[in-house]
Protein backbone atom coordinates (compact mmCIF):
# COMPACT_ATOMS: atom_id res chain seq x y z
CA UNK A 1 0.00 0.00 0.00
CA UNK A 2 1.28 3.22 -1.31
CA UNK A 3 0.76 6.21 0.49
CA UNK A 4 -1.10 9.09 -1.45
CA UNK A 5 -0.69 12.56 -0.63
CA UNK A 6 -4.00 14.94 -2.21
CA UNK A 7 -3.81 18.40 -2.97
CA UNK A 8 -5.85 20.82 -1.79
CA UNK A 9 -7.97 21.47 -5.13
CA UNK A 10 -8.31 17.23 -5.42
CA UNK A 11 -9.58 16.90 -1.85
CA UNK A 12 -13.35 17.21 -3.16
CA UNK A 13 -13.09 14.03 -4.97
CA UNK A 14 -11.16 11.95 -1.71
CA UNK A 15 -14.09 13.36 0.92
CA UNK A 16 -11.46 15.75 2.29
CA UNK A 17 -9.25 13.37 3.27
CA UNK A 18 -5.06 15.14 2.39
CA UNK A 19 -3.47 11.26 2.59
CA UNK A 20 -5.08 7.74 1.26
CA UNK A 21 -4.00 4.37 1.09
CA UNK A 22 -3.59 2.93 -2.39
CA UNK A 23 -2.17 -0.58 -3.50
CA UNK A 24 -0.42 -1.22 -7.21
CA UNK A 25 3.14 -2.00 -8.25
CA UNK A 26 3.57 1.48 -10.08
CA UNK A 27 3.10 4.55 -9.91
CA UNK A 28 0.55 4.48 -13.11
CA UNK A 29 -1.20 1.54 -10.86
CA UNK A 30 -1.60 3.44 -8.25
CA UNK A 31 -3.04 6.48 -9.62
CA UNK A 32 -5.31 4.49 -11.24
CA UNK A 33 -6.09 2.80 -8.69
CA UNK A 34 -6.69 5.86 -6.30
CA UNK A 35 -9.01 6.75 -9.59
CA UNK A 36 -11.09 3.68 -9.12
CA UNK A 37 -11.54 4.46 -5.35
CA UNK A 38 -12.29 8.50 -5.94
CA UNK A 39 -13.64 8.41 -9.55
CA UNK A 40 -12.71 12.11 -11.16
CA UNK A 41 -8.93 11.98 -9.90
CA UNK A 42 -7.79 10.69 -13.21
CA UNK A 43 -9.24 13.14 -15.34
CA UNK A 44 -7.51 15.61 -13.23
CA UNK A 45 -4.34 14.20 -13.70
CA UNK A 46 -3.69 12.35 -16.91
CA UNK A 47 -4.47 14.34 -20.37
CA UNK A 48 -6.15 12.52 -23.54
CA UNK A 49 -2.41 10.72 -24.17
CA UNK A 50 -2.52 8.89 -20.63
CA UNK A 51 0.71 11.01 -19.30
CA UNK A 52 0.22 13.41 -16.56
CA UNK A 53 -0.44 16.45 -17.22
CA UNK A 54 2.48 19.19 -17.75
CA UNK A 55 1.06 21.45 -15.15
CA UNK A 56 1.36 18.77 -12.24
CA UNK A 57 4.33 16.87 -10.72
CA UNK A 58 4.26 13.96 -9.19
CA UNK A 59 6.64 12.41 -6.57
CA UNK A 60 7.66 8.98 -5.33
CA UNK A 61 9.35 10.02 -1.99
CA UNK A 62 11.34 12.95 -2.87
CA UNK A 63 11.99 12.37 -6.42
CA UNK A 64 9.75 13.78 -9.26
CA UNK A 65 8.66 10.49 -11.68
CA UNK A 66 10.11 12.45 -14.60
CA UNK A 67 13.39 11.90 -13.39
CA UNK A 68 12.48 8.17 -12.76
CA UNK A 69 10.90 5.73 -14.73
CA UNK A 70 7.90 7.66 -15.03
CA UNK A 71 4.15 6.22 -14.23
CA UNK A 72 5.99 2.77 -14.51
CA UNK A 73 8.30 3.59 -11.72
CA UNK A 74 7.59 0.74 -9.32
CA UNK A 75 6.72 1.94 -5.57
CA UNK A 76 7.54 -0.46 -2.72
CA UNK A 77 5.03 -1.35 -0.18
CA UNK A 78 5.39 2.01 1.96
CA UNK A 79 6.36 4.00 -0.45
CA UNK A 80 4.53 8.02 -0.64
CA UNK A 81 3.18 9.87 -3.54
CA UNK A 82 2.78 13.23 -3.63
CA UNK A 83 0.87 14.99 -6.29
CA UNK A 84 1.94 18.73 -6.77
CA UNK A 85 0.37 20.74 -9.13
CA UNK A 86 1.59 24.09 -10.02
CA UNK A 87 0.67 27.01 -8.34
CA UNK A 88 -1.20 29.72 -10.57
CA UNK A 89 -1.72 32.49 -8.30
CA UNK A 90 -5.04 34.82 -8.48
CA UNK A 91 -6.79 32.49 -10.48
CA UNK A 92 -9.19 30.10 -8.97
CA UNK A 93 -7.74 26.69 -9.96
CA UNK A 94 -10.72 24.86 -9.70
CA UNK A 95 -11.22 21.84 -12.46
CA UNK A 96 -7.05 21.36 -13.78
CA UNK A 97 -5.63 20.80 -10.32
CA UNK A 98 -4.91 24.28 -9.86
CA UNK A 99 -4.67 25.80 -5.76
CA UNK A 100 -7.08 28.03 -4.77
CA UNK A 101 -6.10 31.44 -3.78
CA UNK A 102 -6.00 32.17 -0.07
CA UNK A 103 -9.56 33.83 1.11
CA UNK A 104 -9.37 37.30 1.66
CA UNK A 105 -8.66 38.57 5.25
CA UNK A 106 -11.57 40.48 6.88
CA UNK A 107 -9.29 43.75 6.94
CA UNK A 108 -8.33 43.27 3.45
CA UNK A 109 -12.02 42.56 2.24
CA UNK A 110 -13.21 46.07 4.27
CA UNK A 111 -10.15 47.82 2.52
CA UNK A 112 -11.28 46.68 -1.15
CA UNK A 113 -14.74 46.94 -0.50
CA UNK A 114 -14.09 50.64 1.75
CA UNK A 115 -12.33 51.42 -1.90
CA UNK A 116 -15.17 50.78 -4.16
CA UNK A 117 -17.96 52.38 -2.27
CA UNK A 118 -19.10 55.59 -1.50
CA UNK A 119 -19.64 56.44 2.63
CA UNK A 120 -21.44 59.48 4.44
CA UNK A 121 -21.12 60.67 7.72
CA UNK A 122 -23.79 61.56 10.25
CA UNK A 123 -23.98 65.30 9.48
CA UNK A 124 -23.86 64.97 5.68
CA UNK A 125 -26.87 62.65 6.18
CA UNK A 126 -28.62 64.68 8.76
CA UNK A 127 -28.25 67.95 6.83
CA UNK A 128 -29.26 65.72 3.40
CA UNK A 129 -32.62 64.72 5.43
CA UNK A 130 -33.60 68.16 5.94
CA UNK A 131 -33.15 69.31 2.08
CA UNK A 132 -34.16 66.35 0.54
CA UNK A 133 -37.31 63.67 1.23
CA UNK A 134 -36.35 61.50 -1.37
CA UNK A 135 -33.64 59.99 0.36
CA UNK A 136 -33.91 56.32 1.10
CA UNK A 137 -32.40 55.52 4.78
CA UNK A 138 -32.60 51.82 5.32
CA UNK A 139 -31.87 49.86 8.57
CA UNK A 140 -30.22 46.59 8.09
CA UNK A 141 -29.67 45.86 11.59
CA UNK A 142 -30.96 42.91 13.47
CA UNK A 143 -34.33 43.24 15.26
CA UNK A 144 -32.22 43.11 18.57
CA UNK A 145 -30.72 46.17 17.79
CA UNK A 146 -33.22 48.31 15.98
CA UNK A 147 -35.12 47.80 19.76
CA UNK A 148 -33.02 50.14 21.08
CA UNK A 149 -33.52 52.82 18.70
CA UNK A 150 -32.83 54.15 15.33
CA UNK A 151 -32.83 56.72 12.75
CA UNK A 152 -36.46 58.56 12.30
CA UNK A 153 -37.93 57.31 8.84
CA UNK A 154 -35.37 54.50 8.48
CA UNK A 155 -37.04 51.69 6.98
CA UNK A 156 -35.98 48.11 8.87
CA UNK A 157 -34.78 45.46 5.98
CA UNK A 158 -33.69 42.29 6.88
CA UNK A 159 -30.05 42.19 5.11
CA UNK A 160 -31.08 38.83 3.31
CA UNK A 161 -33.72 40.80 1.79
CA UNK A 162 -32.14 43.91 0.74
CA UNK A 163 -31.32 43.11 -2.90
CA UNK A 164 -34.40 41.50 -3.13
CA UNK A 165 -36.54 44.59 -2.01
CA UNK A 166 -34.93 47.45 -3.08
CA UNK A 167 -36.82 47.43 -6.47
CA UNK A 168 -40.16 48.34 -4.45
CA UNK A 169 -37.82 50.40 -1.58
CA UNK A 170 -37.06 53.08 -4.49
CA UNK A 171 -39.25 54.74 -6.71
CA UNK A 172 -36.04 55.83 -8.99
CA UNK A 173 -32.92 53.87 -9.30
CA UNK A 174 -31.05 56.92 -9.26
CA UNK A 175 -32.57 57.96 -5.79
CA UNK A 176 -30.36 58.52 -3.07
CA UNK A 177 -30.20 55.53 -0.42
CA UNK A 178 -28.28 55.59 2.45
CA UNK A 179 -27.90 52.04 4.22
CA UNK A 180 -26.78 51.64 7.74
CA UNK A 181 -25.95 49.19 10.21
CA UNK A 182 -24.38 49.27 13.97
CA UNK A 183 -21.02 50.45 13.07
CA UNK A 184 -21.03 50.56 9.41
CA UNK A 185 -19.13 47.62 8.13
CA UNK A 186 -22.25 45.24 6.95
CA UNK A 187 -23.66 48.36 5.67
CA UNK A 188 -20.54 49.03 3.67
CA UNK A 189 -20.99 45.27 2.49
CA UNK A 190 -24.43 45.91 1.24
CA UNK A 191 -24.25 49.30 -0.53
CA UNK A 192 -21.38 47.44 -2.63
CA UNK A 193 -23.99 44.68 -3.06
CA UNK A 194 -26.63 47.62 -4.52
CA UNK A 195 -23.90 49.70 -6.25
CA UNK A 196 -23.32 45.90 -8.20
CA UNK A 197 -26.68 46.06 -9.05
CA UNK A 198 -26.35 49.01 -10.76
CA UNK A 199 -28.04 51.58 -8.08
CA UNK A 200 -25.78 54.49 -8.82
CA UNK A 201 -26.33 57.12 -5.68
CA UNK A 202 -26.12 53.98 -3.01
CA UNK A 203 -24.10 55.40 0.16
CA UNK A 204 -23.23 53.50 3.27
CA UNK A 205 -23.45 55.78 6.70
CA UNK A 206 -19.77 55.89 7.95
CA UNK A 207 -19.89 54.67 11.88
CA UNK A 208 -23.24 53.61 11.71
CA UNK A 209 -25.84 53.73 14.43
CA UNK A 210 -23.77 54.77 16.73
CA UNK A 211 -21.99 57.44 15.26
CA UNK A 212 -25.59 58.84 15.05
CA UNK A 213 -26.54 58.33 18.42
CA UNK A 214 -23.46 59.63 19.58
CA UNK A 215 -23.52 62.91 17.84
CA UNK A 216 -26.69 63.66 19.41
CA UNK A 217 -28.93 63.45 16.53
CA UNK A 218 -32.67 62.48 16.37
CA UNK A 219 -33.85 58.91 17.22
CA UNK A 220 -36.68 57.59 17.71
CA UNK A 221 -37.69 53.84 19.81
CA UNK A 222 -39.55 51.51 17.11
CA UNK A 223 -42.45 49.65 18.50
CA UNK A 224 -41.76 46.12 19.78
CA UNK A 225 -44.17 44.02 17.99
CA UNK A 226 -44.90 40.59 20.57
CA UNK A 227 -44.01 37.06 19.06
CA UNK A 228 -48.34 37.41 18.68
CA UNK A 229 -48.17 40.19 16.80
CA UNK A 230 -45.29 39.06 14.42
CA UNK A 231 -47.29 36.15 13.58
CA UNK A 232 -50.51 38.10 13.16
CA UNK A 233 -49.32 40.34 11.07
CA UNK A 234 -46.61 38.46 9.19
CA UNK A 235 -48.28 37.68 5.78
CA UNK A 236 -48.52 41.84 5.38
CA UNK A 237 -45.70 42.72 7.15
CA UNK A 238 -43.24 40.77 4.59
CA UNK A 239 -45.09 43.32 1.85
CA UNK A 240 -41.98 45.64 0.94
CA UNK A 241 -44.28 48.43 1.46
CA UNK A 242 -45.80 47.38 4.66
CA UNK A 243 -42.37 46.29 6.78
CA UNK A 244 -42.43 46.37 10.37
CA UNK A 245 -42.74 50.85 10.10
CA UNK A 246 -45.89 50.17 8.17
CA UNK A 247 -47.12 48.39 10.27
CA UNK A 248 -46.62 50.49 13.21
CA UNK A 249 -48.25 53.20 11.12
CA UNK A 250 -51.02 51.02 11.07
CA UNK A 251 -51.17 50.11 15.04
CA UNK A 252 -50.65 53.91 15.98
CA UNK A 253 -53.69 54.91 12.98
CA UNK A 254 -56.67 56.24 13.86
CA UNK A 255 -59.68 55.41 11.74
CA UNK A 256 -63.47 56.79 12.07
CA UNK A 257 -65.90 55.10 10.91
CA UNK A 258 -69.54 57.01 10.75
CA UNK A 259 -72.33 54.61 10.05
CA UNK A 260 -71.77 51.06 11.14
CA UNK A 261 -73.84 49.36 8.44
CA UNK A 262 -73.63 48.04 4.98
CA UNK A 263 -70.61 49.61 4.23
CA UNK A 264 -69.19 50.32 7.62
CA UNK A 265 -69.09 46.46 8.49
CA UNK A 266 -66.44 45.69 5.83
CA UNK A 267 -64.62 48.58 6.36
CA UNK A 268 -64.30 48.24 10.18
CA UNK A 269 -63.93 43.96 9.95
CA UNK A 270 -60.62 44.70 7.68
CA UNK A 271 -59.14 47.80 8.89
CA UNK A 272 -59.66 45.33 12.47
CA UNK A 273 -57.68 42.62 11.22
CA UNK A 274 -54.96 44.89 9.36
CA UNK A 275 -54.24 46.22 12.72
CA UNK A 276 -55.29 49.22 12.61
CA UNK A 277 -54.87 50.57 16.24
CA UNK A 278 -57.83 52.72 17.03
CA UNK A 279 -61.27 52.29 14.96
CA UNK A 280 -64.26 54.94 16.02
CA UNK A 281 -68.11 53.88 15.08
CA UNK A 282 -70.51 56.56 15.08
CA UNK A 283 -73.92 54.87 14.69
CA UNK A 284 -77.25 55.12 16.71
CA UNK A 285 -79.07 52.76 15.38
CA UNK A 286 -79.63 49.21 16.29
CA UNK A 287 -79.89 46.07 14.82
CA UNK A 288 -82.78 44.76 12.54
CA UNK A 289 -83.88 41.51 10.94
CA UNK A 290 -83.34 43.79 7.27
CA UNK A 291 -80.22 44.99 8.02
CA UNK A 292 -78.21 40.97 8.10
CA UNK A 293 -78.35 40.76 4.43
CA UNK A 294 -75.73 43.26 4.10
CA UNK A 295 -74.54 44.26 7.26
CA UNK A 296 -71.79 41.33 7.84
CA UNK A 297 -70.75 42.65 11.48
CA UNK A 298 -74.37 41.64 13.10
CA UNK A 299 -75.94 38.19 13.73
CA UNK A 300 -79.56 37.01 13.65
CA UNK A 301 -79.31 36.75 17.50
CA UNK A 302 -78.28 40.87 17.53
CA UNK A 303 -81.44 41.74 16.54
CA UNK A 304 -82.47 44.86 18.99
CA UNK A 305 -79.12 45.30 19.93
CA UNK A 306 -77.33 49.21 19.70
CA UNK A 307 -74.78 48.44 16.26
CA UNK A 308 -71.71 49.89 18.10
CA UNK A 309 -71.86 47.52 20.79
CA UNK A 310 -72.00 44.54 18.82
CA UNK A 311 -69.73 45.46 16.64
CA UNK A 312 -67.12 47.10 19.37
CA UNK A 313 -67.43 42.87 20.32
CA UNK A 314 -66.89 41.71 17.17
CA UNK A 315 -64.10 43.48 16.46
CA UNK A 316 -62.34 43.04 19.76
CA UNK A 317 -62.81 39.60 19.21
CA UNK A 318 -61.19 39.55 15.91
CA UNK A 319 -58.36 41.73 16.93
CA UNK A 320 -57.15 42.11 20.34
CA UNK A 321 -54.60 45.00 19.55
CA UNK A 322 -57.36 47.23 18.62
CA UNK A 323 -59.08 49.99 20.38
CA UNK A 324 -62.69 50.03 19.35
CA UNK A 325 -64.28 53.76 20.56
CA UNK A 326 -68.31 53.80 19.91
CA UNK A 327 -70.43 56.79 19.79
CA UNK A 328 -74.54 55.73 20.01
CA UNK A 329 -75.15 59.06 19.03
CA UNK A 330 -76.19 60.85 15.82
CA UNK A 331 -73.25 63.31 14.00
CA UNK A 332 -74.44 66.36 14.52
CA UNK A 333 -72.51 70.26 13.65
CA UNK A 334 -72.15 70.85 17.64
CA UNK A 335 -70.34 67.28 17.89
CA UNK A 336 -69.00 66.63 14.80
CA UNK A 337 -65.64 68.46 14.60
CA UNK A 338 -64.87 67.35 18.25
CA UNK A 339 -64.67 63.28 17.33
CA UNK A 340 -63.90 64.16 13.89
CA UNK A 341 -60.73 66.02 15.09
CA UNK A 342 -59.59 62.90 16.95
CA UNK A 343 -59.11 60.82 13.59
CA UNK A 344 -56.34 60.66 10.82
CA UNK A 345 -58.92 59.18 8.46
CA UNK A 346 -62.22 59.66 8.21
CA UNK A 347 -64.62 56.80 6.13
CA UNK A 348 -68.21 57.56 4.99
CA UNK A 349 -70.52 54.88 5.28
CA UNK A 350 -73.89 57.23 5.48
CA UNK A 351 -76.40 57.66 3.02
CA UNK A 352 -78.06 60.51 4.03
CA UNK A 353 -77.58 63.60 2.61
CA UNK A 354 -77.23 66.37 5.64
CA UNK A 355 -74.27 64.23 7.29
CA UNK A 356 -72.76 63.38 3.85
CA UNK A 357 -72.30 67.43 3.57
CA UNK A 358 -71.68 67.73 7.39
CA UNK A 359 -68.56 65.14 7.22
CA UNK A 360 -67.61 66.69 4.58
CA UNK A 361 -67.48 70.13 5.70
CA UNK A 362 -65.98 69.08 8.77
CA UNK A 363 -62.87 67.20 7.13
CA UNK A 364 -62.49 70.07 4.94
CA UNK A 365 -62.27 72.60 7.56
CA UNK A 366 -59.96 69.93 10.09
CA UNK A 367 -58.01 69.10 6.90
CA UNK A 368 -58.81 65.08 7.23
CA UNK A 369 -59.12 63.22 4.21
CA UNK A 370 -62.54 61.16 3.73
CA UNK A 371 -63.00 58.06 2.18
CA UNK A 372 -66.46 58.76 0.51
CA UNK A 373 -68.87 56.11 -0.81
CA UNK A 374 -72.09 55.41 -2.01
CA UNK A 375 -74.20 52.21 -3.12
CA UNK A 376 -77.17 52.31 -4.72
CA UNK A 377 -79.42 49.32 -6.12
CA UNK A 378 -76.71 47.54 -8.12
CA UNK A 379 -74.20 50.45 -8.64
CA UNK A 380 -71.55 52.05 -6.42
CA UNK A 381 -69.11 55.00 -6.05
CA UNK A 382 -65.67 55.20 -3.99
CA UNK A 383 -63.19 58.04 -3.90
CA UNK A 384 -61.11 60.43 -1.78
CA UNK A 385 -61.75 63.66 -0.49
CA UNK A 386 -58.09 64.87 0.28
CA UNK A 387 -57.54 68.45 1.48
CA UNK A 388 -54.16 70.13 0.60
CA UNK A 389 -52.17 70.33 3.30
CA UNK A 390 -49.14 72.42 2.12
CA UNK A 391 -46.93 72.01 4.64
CA UNK A 392 -47.00 67.89 4.03
CA UNK A 393 -46.88 68.45 0.44
CA UNK A 394 -50.40 67.10 0.40
CA UNK A 395 -51.73 68.29 -2.84
CA UNK A 396 -54.97 67.28 -2.32
CA UNK A 397 -58.03 67.44 -4.61
CA UNK A 398 -61.57 68.05 -4.96
CA UNK A 399 -64.30 67.65 -1.98
CA UNK A 400 -67.86 66.56 -2.06
CA UNK A 401 -69.41 69.46 -2.58
CA UNK A 402 -66.51 70.14 -5.21
CA UNK A 403 -68.62 67.68 -7.26
CA UNK A 404 -72.58 68.66 -5.51
CA UNK A 405 -72.22 72.24 -5.10
CA UNK A 406 -76.02 71.61 -3.82
CA UNK A 407 -78.25 68.65 -2.19
CA UNK A 408 -80.95 67.17 -4.42
CA UNK A 409 -84.58 68.08 -3.23
CA UNK A 410 -85.66 66.26 -0.62
CA UNK A 411 -87.71 63.03 -1.99
CA UNK A 412 -85.45 63.37 -5.53
CA UNK A 413 -83.54 60.46 -5.07
CA UNK A 414 -84.66 57.39 -2.98
CA UNK A 415 -82.54 55.46 -0.24
CA UNK A 416 -81.48 52.08 -0.51
CA UNK A 417 -84.67 51.62 1.98
CA UNK A 418 -87.14 52.47 -0.95
CA UNK A 419 -85.38 51.42 -3.61
CA UNK A 420 -83.44 48.50 -2.86
CA UNK A 421 -79.60 47.36 -2.60
CA UNK A 422 -77.79 43.82 -4.14
CA UNK A 423 -76.38 42.58 -0.20
CA UNK A 424 -72.95 41.90 -1.82
CA UNK A 425 -72.69 45.87 -2.84
CA UNK A 426 -71.54 47.14 0.13
CA UNK A 427 -69.16 44.07 0.53
CA UNK A 428 -66.95 45.24 -2.48
CA UNK A 429 -67.54 49.09 -1.98
CA UNK A 430 -66.74 48.72 1.59
CA UNK A 431 -64.07 46.51 0.72
CA UNK A 432 -62.13 49.50 -1.53
CA UNK A 433 -62.64 52.13 1.10
CA UNK A 434 -60.64 50.14 3.68
CA UNK A 435 -58.07 49.42 0.96
CA UNK A 436 -57.82 53.24 0.65
CA UNK A 437 -57.98 54.13 4.04
CA UNK A 438 -54.41 51.62 4.72
CA UNK A 439 -53.15 53.37 1.63
CA UNK A 440 -53.28 56.57 3.48
CA UNK A 441 -52.62 55.69 6.19
CA UNK A 442 -49.12 53.82 5.04
CA UNK A 443 -48.50 56.10 2.14
CA UNK A 444 -48.64 54.03 -0.67
CA UNK A 445 -49.62 53.90 -4.05
CA UNK A 446 -51.98 56.35 -5.41
CA UNK A 447 -55.11 57.17 -3.19
CA UNK A 448 -58.33 57.71 -5.38
CA UNK A 449 -57.89 61.50 -5.38
CA UNK A 450 -59.33 63.44 -7.93
CA UNK A 451 -60.60 59.92 -9.21
CA UNK A 452 -64.48 58.65 -8.84
CA UNK A 453 -64.17 54.68 -8.98
CA UNK A 454 -67.74 53.49 -10.30
CA UNK A 455 -68.70 49.75 -9.96
CA UNK A 456 -71.61 48.61 -11.74
CA UNK A 457 -72.25 45.21 -10.34
CA UNK A 458 -74.64 43.74 -13.08
CA UNK A 459 -71.89 44.28 -15.93
CA UNK A 460 -69.22 43.92 -13.69
CA UNK A 461 -67.51 46.61 -14.95
CA UNK A 462 -65.50 49.20 -13.11
CA UNK A 463 -64.52 53.06 -14.58
CA UNK A 464 -62.43 55.51 -12.88
CA UNK A 465 -63.75 59.12 -13.57
CA UNK A 466 -61.72 62.37 -12.99
CA UNK A 467 -63.08 64.77 -11.01
CA UNK A 468 -61.58 68.32 -9.85
CA UNK A 469 -61.27 70.75 -7.48
CA UNK A 470 -63.79 73.59 -7.97
CA UNK A 471 -61.91 77.09 -7.06
CA UNK A 472 -65.52 78.37 -6.42
CA UNK A 473 -66.39 75.55 -4.12
CA UNK A 474 -67.75 77.33 -1.32
CA UNK A 475 -65.90 75.01 1.50
CA UNK A 476 -62.64 73.90 -0.32
CA UNK A 477 -62.10 77.08 -3.29
CA UNK A 478 -59.78 79.95 -3.28
CA UNK A 479 -62.49 81.95 -1.01
CA UNK A 480 -64.97 79.74 0.75
CA UNK A 481 -67.74 81.54 1.87
CA UNK A 482 -68.39 78.41 4.99
CA UNK A 483 -65.94 78.74 8.04
CA UNK A 484 -67.84 76.70 10.02
CA UNK A 485 -70.23 74.10 10.06
CA UNK A 486 -74.06 74.56 9.38
CA UNK A 487 -77.02 73.35 9.54
CA UNK A 488 -77.30 70.40 7.20
CA UNK A 489 -81.23 69.39 7.94
CA UNK A 490 -82.30 72.88 6.72
CA UNK A 491 -79.48 73.29 3.88
CA UNK A 492 -80.89 69.87 2.11
CA UNK A 493 -84.18 70.90 3.41
CA UNK A 494 -85.12 67.35 5.55
CA UNK A 495 -86.08 68.02 9.23
CA UNK A 496 -83.36 66.76 11.44
CA UNK A 497 -82.91 63.40 13.34
CA UNK A 498 -83.97 62.29 16.71
CA UNK A 499 -81.96 60.14 18.44
CA UNK A 500 -83.08 56.37 17.05
CA UNK A 501 -84.81 57.59 13.93
CA UNK A 502 -83.03 56.55 10.71
CA UNK A 503 -81.30 59.40 10.05
CA UNK A 504 -77.53 57.97 10.24
CA UNK A 505 -78.97 54.36 9.69
CA UNK A 506 -75.89 53.23 7.36
CA UNK A 507 -76.29 52.41 4.01
ZN1 LIG B 1 -64.78 71.55 -2.47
Amino acid sequence: MATVYIPTPLRRLTGGQSKVEVPGETVGEVLRNLDAQYPGIAERLFDDNGNVKRFINVFVGDSEIRTLQGLDTRVSEDASISIVPAMAGGQDGRGNGQRAPRPLTREQLMARVLSQIKEISVQDLASLLKQRKDVVVIDIREPHEVEKGQIPGAKVVPRGFLELWIDDLVRRPDQPVVIYCAGGVRSALAAKALQDMGYPNVYSLAGGYSAWEGAGLPTQKPRIFTPEQRERYSRQVILPDVGEEGQAKLLDARVLIVGAGGLGSPVALYLAAAGVGTIGLIDHDRVDLSNLHRQVLYTTEDIGRPKVEVAAERLRAMNPDVNVITYDEPLFSDNALDILREYDVVINGTDNFPTRYLVNDACVLLRKPLVDASIFMFEGQVTVYRPAVPELGIEGGPCYRCLYPDPPPPGEVPSCAEAGVLGVLPGVIGTLQAVEAIKLILGVGEPLVGRLLMYDALSQEFRVLKVARNPECPVCGDNPTIRELIDYEQFCGVPAPRPRTEALASA
